[in-house]
């Protein structure tokens, strides 16, 4: 083999990127790591709101079943390679201790995403891996079925082992274009459709300008299409100045890009799921009672922020100003419908753009679950985004991107060994 084919290159410094190039180097293989940016992994210092959700506590297997079906089967044997306590313990070895939250979110005790990526970048330096930055892939060479190496702006990197870790599509200004998913599809694989997923989602007929920042801690949003509810998120909800965000409309965007992509889709508030109707009626009564004549606009702004109460209580034609004695029972029972299903509206759109994650990407059915090596291309490693997975908030996608790139990095170097 020529000198300059004895090297593993990982095209990408994110979070798959620097696991996948610090266990190749830690098993004694030559590393080059190509980043396009002029720093690693912008995505992980962004992470979290910079404070960076590296993981989630509990089983693998819980893990897992965040994660759809196929993604789930695909996932089980990165996430058994290398579990969130094993990231955790590479960070703690690196001065990076960590903390659980009680909702399962793992943090690094700085809150510092920095943090994080010093560490990780770090590890790959130490086991003699070569950081490049300021490097972009421009594509990927073969040869009678086998990776040959890699083309870069100005030249080209021989190589037998490249490991493909480039990202999704959305937040192209972190430096994730979607220049992998292109590549794969140069080689026969198949390319899911890209959506974007925990994105905010934009509503028709907009959310009143004054309701911006205001947050709805637990609700339940609902979409439906064609009169059937097809999917609901529960968690907080936060009005922006371009729709709704926070992780219940997040955790939604998936599903609506898909149902949008096939008509109208409308989006549904209730703003107390832990009560059914009766019950919550049961409540307005009491506090319409404990209120002795307040007005009912004051009495549901004991419930709900302030800014948004008339406004809802406009939609059912019920006055703020209407004594609570004098509110009939049928009034009172429209207040109550409002507060379990509010119509928001139609969901106008949801931007690539602003998806935390993409979906879709390369399909996972060409890709080796043990070894992410691909079918279609001998020595071509593919990990993280920029395969066909997106998880939930909460510190799934990170840990996916983790474990995928630690076994492509396991793998390539086992090959690189085997070919020494
Ligand atoms: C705002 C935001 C907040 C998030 N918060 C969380 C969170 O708290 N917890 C969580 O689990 N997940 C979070 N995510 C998702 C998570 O960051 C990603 O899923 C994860 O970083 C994917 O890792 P990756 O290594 O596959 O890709 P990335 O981390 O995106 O890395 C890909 C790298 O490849 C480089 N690259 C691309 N093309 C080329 C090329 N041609 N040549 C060279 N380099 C190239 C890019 O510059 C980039 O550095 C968040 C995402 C965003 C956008």
């Amino acid at each position: 083999m020529p000198e300059q084919e004895k090297q593993i290159v990982v095209i990408g410094g994110g979070a798959a990127g620097l696991i996948a190039a610090w266990k190749a180097a830690s098993m004694g293989a030559p590393v080059l790591l190509l980043e396009r940016n002029n720093k690693p992994a912008i995505k992980i210092l962004i992470s979290g709101g910079g404070k960076c959700n590296v993981t989630h506590d509990g089983p693998m297997d819980e893990m897992g079943k965040a994660f759809l079906k196929r993604e789930e089967r695909f996932l089980r044997y990165a996430f058994h390679s290398f579990t969130n306590d094993d990231i955790r313990s590479i960070l703690a070895e690196s001065g990076v201790p960590t903390f659980v939250q009680p909702d399962g979110r793992v943090f690094p005790e700085s809150l510092r995403g920095n943090d994080v990526v010093g560490a990780l970048v770090d590890r790959v330096r130490t086991k003699g891996g070569e950081i490049r930055l300021n490097a972009r892939a421009t594509g990927i060479l073969s040869s009678d079925g086998t990776v040959a190496g890699v083309t870069v702006e100005g030249g080209e990197i021989a190589s037998r082992h490249v490991i493909l870790t480039t990202g999704g599509a959305s937040y192209k200004k972190t430096g994730t274009t979607g220049d992998g998913i292109s590549w794969g599809a140069g080689f026969s694989h198949t390319i899911i459709p890209l959506r974007p997923a925990l994105a905010p989602l934009r509503v028709h007929p907009p959310i009143p300008t004054g309701w911006r920042g205001i947050a709805i801690r637990g609700g339940r949003l609902s979409l439906s299409a064609g009169g059937r509810q097809i999917d609901s998120w529960l968690g907080d909800i936060l009005f922006t100045h371009e729709g709704i965000s926070g992780p219940a409309a997040l955790g939604l965007s998936r599903s609506a890009a898909v149902a949008l992509e096939k008509g109208d889709v409308a989006l549904c508030l209730d703003f107390f799921p832990a009560a059914d109707f009766t019950e919550l009626d049961g409540e307005l009564r009491r506090l319409i009672l404990a209120g002795r004549g307040k007005q009912i606009g004051s009495v549901v702004c004991g419930m709900l922020p302030d800014r948004i109460v008339p406004f809802l209580l406009g939609i059912i034609q019920v006055p703020p100003s209407t004594r609570g004695y004098v509110l009939t029972r049928d009034a009172r029972r429209r207040i109550v419908g409002l507060l379990k299903s509010w119509e928001i509206g139609k969901i106008a759109g949801i931007d690539m753009d602003r998806g935390e994650v993409t979906a879709g990407g390369i399909s996972l059915d060409e890709i080796v679950p043990q070894t992410m090596e691909s079918r279609n291309l001998r020595g071509l490693y593919v990990a993280g985004e920029v395969l066909d997975i997106a998880g939930p908030i909460g510190g799934y996608n990170l840990q996916a991107a983790f474990s995928t790139g630690f076994v492509a990095g396991m793998s390539a170097a086992r090959s690189w060994l085997e070919s020494v």
